[in-house]
């Protein structure tokens, strides 16, 4: 018996591959694998679990337990469109050490069990054996599947999407199951509630006429990092001879939503902050620490928001979450 591993991310394809490699194997073990960077829409969490029980398939849920904000405020870099470890630390990092080595995350839960026809050994064991892993990658993301494979060595992976154009629609149509609703306000993928720190101008401005209070939520987040990590170049700080008196309020802030007087300073502040001025002097090199970050090119949400018309609509960027290596050399030798 073969095993396949479907990297489930919620997503309309990776729901077409599932259905796809039942029909082709339905004797087979076949295992929906899904990680949870607990930044995910509440729609998605509807589909995975319906998307289980109706495929009649069983899923593994990995979380590393951390969200991208906290791990940007841990790593004290703001990702952005250019370069963001959120999808690697988050998805790919687990996926492979699990897979390849047997190493569990944080957190590790079972849905529907009862389908799994034989246990899940890691690599390390064996398992590579007959094993199959899959991504729901289509003709448009073909130029990643160089950089997949070799990652994924020695493991035989497969993109069906690749060779077989197929309309997802009509896969979910066939179950009688309702789409992510990201799909409906005009999203291109259901990653992180349509707030992915890789995102374009285009997608952002969507997210703020679709869903305004998630927007002003992730502004929020890129004030408060912008300004944590400005601060924390500061040479004292960054070589540790005084103390971080920010992090405390700053993880709590993302990870909770409390505001503590420092984070509410901050951000009533955030286009005083955001100018050229010296504010936090210059940094280990001599560089001023004057430019906010952020995640889309040219502008930072709260200037988004003040001329959305003036930003450009066809950049809409995006996360290839499970998929998004940075090239074949950046390999999980776990
Ligand atoms: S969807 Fe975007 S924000 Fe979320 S983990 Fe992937 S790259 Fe990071």
């Amino acid at each position: 018996m073969k095993n396949h591993i479907i990297f489930f991310s919620g997503g309309k394809s990776s729901f077409t591959v599932a259905h796809l490699i039942k029909k082709r194997f339905p004797n087979d073990n076949i295992l929906l694998y899904f990680t949870d960077t607990l930044y995910e829409d509440e729609d998605l969490y509807r589909f995975i679990y319906e998307a289980s029980d109706k495929l009649e398939l069983p899923m593994l849920y990995h979380s590393v337990g951390l969200t991208p904000p906290q791990l940007m405020a841990k790593e004290r870099f703001l990702y952005n469109s250019r370069v963001g470890n959120c999808s690697k630390k988050l998805k790919m990092e687990p996926a492979a050490k699990f897979f390849k080595k047997g190493i569990k995350p944080n957190i590790e839960k079972w849905y529907n069990e009862k389908f799994l026809k034989a246990p899940i050994v890691p690599l390390s064991e064996g398992f590579s054996i007959n094993t199959s892993v899959y991504f729901g990658i289509g003709w448009d993301e073909m130029h990643r599947e160089g950089a997949i494979k070799k990652n994924w060595e020695p493991f035989d992976v497969q993109m069906p999407l690749i060779e077989e154009v197929i309309d997802n629609e009509e896969i979910l149509e066939l179950y009688n199951i309702r789409r992510p609703r990201l799909y409906d306000m005009g999203f291109a993928h259901n990653n992180c509630k349509g707030r992915c720190v890789k995102a374009g101008q285009g997608h952002y401005k969507n997210l703020l006429m679709k869903d305004e209070k998630t927007f002003q939520e992730v502004k929020e987040h890129e004030i408060v990092l912008s300004e944590y990590i400005r601060y924390t170049k500061q040479p004292q700080i960054k070589n540790g001879k005084c103390k971080d008196y920010l992090f405390e309020d700053v993880y709590k802030f993302l990870s909770e939503g409390i505001k503590s007087d420092k984070i509410k300073n901050i951000i009533e502040n955030a286009d005083y902050l955001a100018s050229t001025r010296r504010l936090f002097g210059t940094d280990s090199k001599g560089k001023p620490i004057n430019k906010a970050y952020s995640f889309i090119k040219i502008m930072t949400l709260n200037e988004l928001e003040k001329k959305p018309i003036q930003c450009d609509i066809w950049d809409i960027g995006g996360c290839g979450c499970f998929v998004d290596y940075g090239n074949e050399n950046e390999l999980f030798n776990y």
